[in-house]
């Protein structure tokens, strides 16, 4: 997802009290420094407008959320969202994932949501892919030990590749489905994406993963 480049949108995510600037700077501290509280946090990595996060964060107060987008004409749409609704448990951060072990340290997060990840179809954009073995080394060393990723997309040649990248990164699949709407054990409780209504919408199948290491 990449809106237009939008004017003003740097200015109004670095003038925002819900995205945190610099955020290398609070590592190991988000917690007692982002959101005051010992509650659990869980990331939504590339959480375009941020509608799941937001519901998410809604239905769960006792956890904190952080959304990471890399774009900031899309990240000005869930600022905008999160200024009309002001709830306490969110936060965001505009960055490129590549960089998360930067900001969060060993153990500090304690689940990480892929949700319609980027495909980058070519072979030799793999290691961009977010579910790719690259990224799990990541996750990896910012995950509490019984930390999980749960990844959620429509497209299958995607979710091909995430399930052989699970076992050469170290990974062990606890949970799957090819069609999560029709699951009802996997879809109880689930929170629809923007683009998981668009695309469940036309028809297509959800596959959703959950894997720990
Ligand atoms: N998660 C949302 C949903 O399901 O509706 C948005 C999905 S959209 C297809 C993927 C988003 O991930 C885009 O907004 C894109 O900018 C962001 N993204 C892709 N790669 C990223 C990266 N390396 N770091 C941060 N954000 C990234």
């Amino acid at each position: 997802m990449r809106l237009r480049n939008i004017a003003g949108s740097r200015e109004v995510i670095a003038d925002s009290d819900f995205t945190i600037k610099d955020p290398q700077t609070k590592k190991g501290l988000f917690k007692k420094e982002v959101f005051e509280n010992d509650n659990p946090i869980h990331l939504e990595i590339g959480m375009g407008k941020g509608r799941f996060l937001m519901d998410m964060a809604s239905l769960h107060p006792d956890i904190n959320y952080v959304g990471i987008e890399k774009y900031s004409s899309v990240l000005l749409r869930a600022i905008q969202k999160q200024e009309q609704l002001l709830l306490p448990n969110v936060r965001f951060i505009r960055m490129d994932a590549e960089l998360i072990t930067e900001v969060f340290a060993p153990g500090e997060v304690d689940r990480i949501y892929l949700n319609f990840s980027d495909p980058w179809p070519k072979d030799r954009h793999a290691k961009r892919r977010l579910p790719s073995r690259e990224f799990l080394r990541r996750y990896d060393r910012i995950l509490v030990p019984d930390g999980v990723v749960e990844f959620k997309t429509d497209n299958r040649e995607l979710f091909d590749f995430a399930l052989e990248e699970i076992e050469p990164a170290g990974w062990t699949l606890n949970r799957v489905t090819y069609d999560l709407h029709n699951d009802t054990d996997m879809n109880g409780g689930n929170v629809m994406t923007e683009y998981e209504e668009r695309f469940s919408k036309l028809g297509n199948p959800i596959y959703k993963y959950i894997i720990s290491r």
